[in-house]
């Protein structure tokens, strides 16, 4: 029976595929929990019960608004988004990530992206049968644009990922990079906006200038990842086309409602995102005083650092049993070799990160 079954499969089942690795999370149960990028905060204060006495309103036995039309007026205003250009929703901004793909694959179609970047740039090329050219960062992962450019040339990808600041490095580009990107692309450039709320950084105006471009945002990083809501803004042109490939109720009447309540109450999350910010800065201070750790600067919410006297995979093991989860991302990429990601968390789980880190650094240290 079995082998019968696995014989099917794997006659059935697209090869690509079966080659695939599914997307890995860890089990964190009971960890301080700094590698998802999450916000470590809750509704303060008694927001908390306001939030389940608006959900205990919601009716779900009835299908969610379709367009979420409430819900995308309030977006709009919030991320002041002109009348001129469409919004679009979706569950995460993994799934616009996909619908895109959709929208745009066939025969010698590809996804273009920068190295080290989002990971499900390439697996969603997989998935959608496209093919991915990932071109690789310099040295401190700034974007060079002339190979960048030229490798547009070459391959004609159907739609370039940019993302703004870039996740795992948390650096920026460069607006005017940005631009030459765009410029030189012969088609569709998606700039994901999804670290935002921690940078300075704003490409939404970009919009206006050039007709390949939509922006892409996320309320995952700005404290509602369990919600599962991106945003995609752009031109009516392309996003008629993507709507026609969205499922129809793919925003939940529970996430509709969340969020409305959370932008209704947007100051709470905005200080959150402050909070984050200044902790990001002292935690850099603090990981550029440990010797032999060079951290990078980051408009993200999270610092990626390197290790010059430690193995890293084994310093992430060591977090790992004393309680603290980050990401280890040795072998990711060749640029990433013996690199750590690590969440800005609360005060508190920065401190006792940055505690146990020094301690197991200094046992390697002095072995050597
Ligand atoms: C986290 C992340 C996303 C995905 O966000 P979801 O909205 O949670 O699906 C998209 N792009 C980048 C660069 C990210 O780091």
């Amino acid at each position: 029976m079995k082998a019968s079954v696995l014989k099917r499969v794997q006659k059935l089942v697209r090869k690509e595929i079966q080659a695939l690795k599914s997307y890995h999370v860890p089990d964190s149960k009971g960890m301080i929990k700094l590698d998802a990028m999450e916000n470590p905060f809750q509704w303060p204060g008694d927001l908390g019960n306001k939030w389940t006495e608006a959900l205990a309103g919601v009716s779900v036995n009835r299908y969610p608004d379709p367009h979420a039309a409430e819900l995308t007026a309030k977006i709009r205003a919030f991320m002041s988004v002109p009348e001129e250009f469409d919004i679009m929703l979706g569950n995460g901004s993994d799934e616009l990530i996909q619908t895109i793909a959709l929208a745009l694959a066939g025969e010698g179609r590809s996804i273009m992206a920068p190295e080290p970047g989002f990971v499900m740039y390439s697996m969603i090329a997989t998935f959608c049968g496209m093919d991915y050219v990932g071109l690789p960062l310099g040295n401190n992962f700034e974007l060079d644009t002339a190979a960048f450019k030229e490798a547009m040339e070459q391959h004609e990808p159907a739609v370039v990922f940019l993302a703004q600041p870039n996740n795992p490095t948390g650096n920026l580009f460069g607006e005017e990079k940005v631009r030459r990107i765009i410029e030189g692309c012969p088609g569709l450039v998606v700039l994901d906006e999804a670290y935002l709320p921690f940078s300075d950084s704003n490409l939404m105006p970009l919009l206006q200038d050039y007709d390949n471009v939509v922006i892409m945002r996320t309320f995952s990083k700005m404290g509602l990842a369990g919600l599962r809501l991106g945003v995609l803004v752009g031109r009516h042109e392309w996003l008629v086309e993507f709507d026609k490939l969205r499922l129809p109720y793919n925003i939940n009447v529970l996430t509709q409602e969340s969020a409305k309540f959370a932008l209704d109450n947007v100051d709470v999350l905005n200080k959150q995102t402050a909070l984050l910010r200044a902790s990001r800065s002292e935690l850099y201070t603090a990981l550029g005083k440990i010797p032999f750790v060079h951290p990078y600067q980051s408009e993200a919410n999270f610092i990626l650092v390197r290790l010059d006297r430690a193995p890293a995979r084994t310093v992430f093991a060591q977090l790992k049993e004393k309680g603290i989860l980050i990401k280890c991302l040795d072998g990711a990429h060749p640029l990433l070799a013996n690199c750590l990601r690590i969440t800005v968390g609360t005060a508190q789980e920065n401190a006792a990160f940055l505690s146990a880190f020094e301690t197991i650094l200094k046992s390697h240290h002095s072995s050597e």
